[in-house]
């Protein structure tokens, strides 16, 4: 009955922890991909204003202007963005969902960071488009040569994804330059997923804004990380014109608009400082690193709110890893649910700092009982 598109999709390893954590009394829950914090109350007394005032109707496809302009204006300031086409999507996995279905034909190929975001290779597969990955685990480093040797007559696009889900790990200017070069030489574009640039701890965001031609650049953004709300669905995506119009076409046919109360909240959120929240988040990296880092081969993440360390010595994959996990109440994401790899884990540090102290103690324990054997 099912399409083949459909039937041929997985279920995330994501969710499936997910479902686990809500049979657990008391988890010490370290796989969460959101920021902890709650939205600030500027953006939500913004929102409640606007369903108040009767702002409940369709907005116009490509997002309010004014919107539409501070995203432009906030992108210029920071990376000195020269072009104006942008949209505002439902997430950036809207974005991405649009960008996918607005360059890929059946049978063209997309390049993936390995280890990737679960949401990558899906559109992919939902598009009838083929992937490979290039290596980005940790130590490896990004060149040309490594692209270009993963190329095929079919490829359309490179994905890059600095702070990387993941694994944290943030790509250089001179990474970036690389991708921009090799996009050049062969015609391709570049999709930036940049929804972490907020979540950098080394020093600031690298967009690849400045790094690619921007007329081979799709860069999308969002808020759902930045200020805690993945559950009002808003993002961007800013590019060349003639595919960002595309996008739009195709959003009005399927989106057809972001969240309009949210739009208005957004406008709001940008003059909110999360630098508070940033500096803590930092704090929590490097607690965990300090906690772990005898124990585990782990890179420290330059961003995101990530870290990927390897699975310990004496362990033999993933599932003895989680089974161990668990039964210390541990929740971590096996690294095979973004790689065809399994030899890492992924640990969120998006958590309170007592669940934290739980979390190193556990993983602690952990890595001596895989030394044990
Ligand atoms: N890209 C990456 C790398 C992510 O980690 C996520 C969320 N987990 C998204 C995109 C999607 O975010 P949203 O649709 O909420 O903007």
């Amino acid at each position: 009955m099912l399409s083949r598109r459909a039937s041929g999709i997985q279920p995330s390893g994501i969710r499936r922890i997910f479902e686990l954590v809500a049979s657990m009394e008391d988890p010490i829950n370290l796989s969460i991909g959101q920021a902890h914090f709650d939205v600030p109350e500027a953006v939500k007394e913004a929102a409640i204003a606007a369903i108040r005032e009767g702002f409940n109707r369709y907005t116009v496809t490509q997002g309010l202007p004014e919107l539409n302009a501070r995203i432009l204006d906030r992108l210029r300031d920071r990376y000195g963005l020269q072009g104006r086409h942008s949209l505002v999507t439902a997430g950036v996995s809207g974005g991405l969902m649009l960008g996918y279905l607005g360059l890929l034909d059946p049978g063209d190929h997309i390049l993936l960071p390995d280890p990737y975001f679960t949401m990558y290779p899906v559109l992919a597969d939902m598009v009838s488009a083929t992937w490979s990955t290039y290596d980005l685990y940790p130590g490896t480093p990004l060149t040309e040569d490594a692209l270009e040797a993963k190329l095929t007559e079919r490829t359309k696009m490179i994905l890059v994804n600095s702070p990387s889900n993941p694994s944290g790990r943030t790509l250089t200017g001179d990474e970036l330059d690389a991708v921009g070069r090799v996009a050049e030489r062969h015609d391709l574009i570049v999709l930036s997923d940049e929804i972490y640039e907020d979540f950098v701890y080394d020093g600031p965001h690298v967009s690849a804004i400045g790094h690619v031609p921007e007329e081979r650049l799709l860069q999308l953004g969002g808020f759902s990380k930045t200020y805690g709300m993945p559950g009002w669905r808003m993002g961007w995506a800013v590019g060349p014109q003639p595919l960002v119009d595309a996008m739009r076409l195709m959003q009005q046919f399927s989106f057809v608009c972001a969240p309009s109360m949210a739009q208005k909240a957004c406008l709001v959120a940008f003059d909110v400082d999360m630098s508070g929240h940033i500096a803590a988040y930092a704090g929590k990296r490097d607690r965990i690193l300090a906690g772990i880092g005898g124990h585990y081969e782990v890179a420290s993440p330059g961003g995101s709110f990530y870290i990927f360390p390897k699975l310990p010595p004496g362990c033999p994959d993933s599932a003895a890893f989680l089974e161990r996990a668990l039964e210390r109440k541990l929740l971590v994401v096996p690294g095979k649910a973004f790689s065809a790899r399994d030899t890492h884990f992924r640990l969120s540090f998006a958590a309170g700092d007592d669940v934290l102290e739980r979390g190193v103690e556990a993983l602690v324990e952990l890595a001596e009982s895989f030394a044990r054997g």
